[in-house]
């Protein structure tokens, strides 16, 4: 089922670029920067919000609107203890770390080629003659917190470093009211928190990130099947929302790499700046949490079919992607530069239904009912539901580049013509086309757009 790797790393666009658009266009900045930023931690401005958002509807809409065996969940970040210990979190979640006792820094033992040494010349931690790293250690990445007044062992909880587990321990729940049985799933997004060792690249790892997580309860004779379903469903969102093919890859995991809870996982990569690298990762839990939480917790958790009187723990396939890596391997597969009319121009060329900003109107000049005129064309397609956004301010070319920047696909343009053949001129991001259309019926056109298959203008 593995593709073979292309290529190591993508090599049309750096990190640093990314990171340079993402502040310069408002999509994510550092957190906390007036404090001199807190390491690795970020907050999405308003185009980073819609990104996101559309990252996260497409997944929903995928889960629950185009197939009926998933139902929602959003369950608490803060849950019971027994939840960490029953799943394992507690004595396993762990990477293991070393301390170099020169720079006083902390790396994963497991990651050092990855890893710089912050004395110059950089090297890798270890390589300096004046390195020295103690033995690795396991280091739990749960963050602990206390709830209620007292802060004792008795008031110890952790911040969930997985959404799954808020799944697991609803299935009665859900069984209860859902009226399904399996093969069903449930879905959730919601953050997760892991106090990562060395955090970094970006959003690509950070130690506060959004998950998309889906369970889904199978009889345990169907658990293969839908092992390989689920790797082929979820590689096909990624392609359907523009990833080109050559820059994604499904690797199974070998044997020793396996969690403790994992029969069969397969990662669903993509070819980011720094190589290949996990998106999402796709697994057999078989009815290992299920079994767990039922010994925890004492509460049966089986599923009683009714015709066969059989009475059976499901076991699990659980695609699990990251709101925040998807959102910036979109990012990566759509940055694109090229040259119009002699000057450079950065384009994002991502897929409609992920682009922040669908339209942007925009008035020719500020005069002869112009911005009037737009502001109308405006509102009707935001009443259509449609993302807009209106700009009157600067050259038009300035402000075409802008909303290039932004990944806005359509521009609309009202012009010294418009009020006389009720036409105005739609500018298409990627062919750079300009059509005239009468202004009747844009919101349906838009709308239209929005729907039609798609695929990478990269490709050629
Ligand atoms: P990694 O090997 O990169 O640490 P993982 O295998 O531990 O990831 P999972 O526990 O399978 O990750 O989590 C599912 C998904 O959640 C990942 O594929 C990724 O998209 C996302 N994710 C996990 N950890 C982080 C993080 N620290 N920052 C951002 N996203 C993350």
């Amino acid at each position: 089922m593995a593709s073979e790797p292309k290529a190591e790393k993508n090599t049309e666009v750096t990190m640093d670029e990314i990171v340079s658009l993402a502040k310069r266009r408002g999509f994510v900045f550092p957190s906390s920067e007036i404090y001199g930023g807190l390491g690795s931690t970020y907050d999405y401005g308003h185009y980073g919000v819609l990104l996101k958002n559309n990252v996260k509807n497409e997944w929903w809409r995928s889960m629950l609107t185009e197939r009926d065996d998933i139902v929602a969940l959003d369950s608490a970040i803060l849950q019971h203890p027994k939840v960490w210990e029953a799943s394992g979190h507690l004595s396993g979640f762990s990477d293991p770390m070393v301390d170099c006792r020169t720079c006083g820094q902390r790396f994963r033992a497991d990651d050092l080629e990855n890893a710089t040494c912050p004395r110059k010349p950089s090297k890798n931690p270890g390589d300096g003659p004046e390195c020295e790293l103690t033995e690795a250690r396991e280091f739990n990445l749960m963050f602990e917190t206390n709830v209620g007044p007292m802060k004792d062992s008795s008031s110890v909880a952790y911040l969930r470093p997985e959404t799954a587990q808020g799944i697991f321990i609803n299935f009665k729940n859900v069984l209860n009211f859902a009226r399904k049985a399996p093969p069903f799933g449930i879905a959730q997004i919601g953050k997760s928190f892991r106090n990562e060792i060395t955090p970094g690249n970006f959003i690509f790892r950070t130690r506060e990130f959004e998950q998309m997580e889906m369970e889904f309860f199978v009889p345990p004779d169907e658990v293969d099947e839908w092992y390989r379903k689920w790797i082929e469903i979820r590689r096909d969102w990624y392609l359907d929302l523009g990833i080109r093919p050559d820059f994604l890859m499904v690797r199974p995991h070998e044997s020793d790499e396996l969690s403790h809870y994992s029969s069969g996982t397969s990662d669903i990569e993509y070819l980011f700046p720094i190589g290949w690298s996990e998106l999402e990762g796709v697994a057999n839990r078989g009815n290992f949490d299920l079994t767990q939480h039922q010994e925890h917790s004492g509460e049966k958790l089986e599923y009683f079919d009714q015709q066969s009187g059989e009475r059976y723990l499901p076991h699990v396939i659980e695609p699990a992607a990251g709101a925040d890596r998807a959102a910036l391997a979109f990012l990566v597969d759509a940055y694109d530069t090229d040259e119009i009319e002699g000057r450079e121009r950065t384009v994002l060329k991502l897929h409609p239904r992920l682009a922040p900003v669908k339209v942007a109107v925009l008035p020719l000049f500020n005069k002869e009912g112009m911005p009037e005129q737009a502001q109308e064309i405006n509102q009707a397609l935001r009443a259509a539901g449609i993302q807009t956004e209106y700009d009157a301010g600067g050259s038009i070319g300035k402000r075409y580049r802008r909303q290039d920047e932004i990944g806005t696909p359509w521009g609309i343009t009202v012009d010294f013509d418009t009020r006389d053949d009720g036409k105005v001129t739609l500018r298409d991001r990627d062919s750079l086309t300009q059509d005239r259309v009468p202004i009747e019926g844009l919101p349906a056109l838009i709308a239209g757009k929005l729907t039609e298959p798609w695929k990478s203008p990269k490709l050629g």
